[in-house]
């Protein structure tokens, strides 16, 4: 039985849910009885395009049938064109580098910001600030670089210095020093609890960064290539970022992470690198997945989903009030505050049951992360299916 082969092989990271999902369409999934699930996760904000996109698998087929793998020694043609597609999109003009994985994308950043601060500064610059709530990855730099208190434990110590932590953006401009290189921030803080950030506050912060010579660093792993309406949550920001990671969403359920900068000359050969970043195989599937999400947003798609999502989304809280507080989120990455944590759990479970799947985000958030391709008809689906699991906890 797969709980068995999993407990029994695997590590144990993730307290599981021991479904076997054979196969997906879209924004449905099928398990091993052919029952099928609504999904509202997108694989935690990976699977943009939908499950199963055929367009996706045919261009994925058609490269590995020629090449899969190169090695960045040579220069790998589908990297250089999601290149330039990605520059064309985010309007902003940089150059980047491809890794495997959100936590790479952001190691990445963060090794840019400390050259720029060893390299540009008469006495270095090191030190990188970020937000309490924040989320920013599983290596030992970008759990130390994360916010989160809990993420700190002893069992990993000692970590990398020069990390520090505001609850607000308003406390940044006095907790940077002589030594400050960046700041790292998400606009809308994903595993924090699906909060986005105040845009006034946030333009204001980077006008005063760039007066001073301090890094953006905006990490978009979880807001980028769409999920909240724009290529990049920064252009609805509108802030002009030195650097930018994004990961999850770019390809579509093959591993990906890109850091961008506007500091194009930073980098020389030897400061980074990686086996298998930007290889073939996942260059042309994120290639495919950027090309459709584009082409849906031009054709205003996008934009209609995201409003149908969110009056389904609205109605759902307001005939539910008393399980839910607060309705949170930009786009496609939505939230709901729950009353308390041991609510939100059986919602989640209840949920499960009648066959859709949601997630949970900060301590009490129900967190709505679907295929940004989801139709109408599966948001009607799943909503209903939410609103019934509701009657049953
Ligand atoms: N940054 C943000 C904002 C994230 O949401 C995540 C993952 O949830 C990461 C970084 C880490 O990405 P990965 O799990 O791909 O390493």
């Amino acid at each position: 039985m797969l709980e068995n082969k999993d407990k029994q092989y695997v590590l144990n990271t993730y307290a599981r849910n021991y479904v076997n999902f054979k196969r997906g369409v879209n924004a449905t999934l099928f398990d091993d009885t052919n029952k099928d699930y609504i999904d509202f996760t997108s694989g935690i904000g990976v699977v943009s395009v939908g499950h199963g996109n055929e367009k996706v698998a045919n261009a994925i087929y058609e490269q590995v049938k020629n090449i899969t793998h190169i090695s960045n020694l040579y220069a790998i043609e589908p990297q250089a064109l999601l290149a330039q597609k990605i520059h064309e999109l985010c309007g902003y003009d940089v150059s980047m580098f491809f890794a495997n994985s959100g936590a790479e994308a952001n190691e990445g950043a963060i090794k840019i910001a400390r050259k720029y601060g060893e390299t540009k500064f008469k006495s270095k610059k090191y030190k990188v600030i970020t937000l309490a709530h924040s989320f920013h990855g599983r290596t030992i730099t970008t759990v130390k670089a994360t916010g989160q208190d809990k993420m700190h434990t002893p069992n990993f110590a000692p970590y990398p210095e020069g990390f520090s932590y505001n609850h607000y953006l308003k406390d940044i401009y006095t907790t940077i020093d002589d030594e400050t290189v960046a700041v790292m921030i998400e606009l809308v803080q994903g595993e924090g609890g699906v909060q986005p950030l105040d845009k006034a506050e946030v333009q204001n912060l980077a006008k005063f960064l760039k007066e001073k010579g301090i890094l953006l660093i905006i990490d978009e792993v979880q807001t980028g290539c769409y999920r909240t309406g724009e290529f990049l949550a920064s252009n609805l920001y509108e802030i002009e970022p030195d650097i930018i990671t994004l990961a999850k969403g770019v390809g579509g359920g093959v591993p990906i992470g890109v850091v961008m900068t506007t500091l194009k000359d930073i980098f020389v050969p030897g400061d980074h690198g990686s086996t298998f970043g930007g290889n073939y195989l996942v260059t042309r599937a994120a290639l495919e997945v950027v090309d459709i999400l584009d082409a849906y947003k031009n054709s205003g798609a996008l934009d209609e989903a995201i409003i149908y999502f969110e009056k389904k989304l609205a109605q759902l809280f307001e005939e539910n009030q008393k399980v839910f507080t607060q309705k949170v989120g930009l786009g496609l990455m939505r939230g709901l505050r729950v009353v308390d944590e041991a609510t939100l759990a059986a919602v989640i479970k209840s949920a499960f049951e009648e066959g859709v799947l949601v997630l949970k985000a900060g301590k009490n958030t129900l967190r709505f992360l679907p295929p940004l391709t989801i139709t109408k008809e599966e948001i009607d689906e799943g909503f209903k299916r939410l609103a019934y699991a509701l009657t049953k906890i």
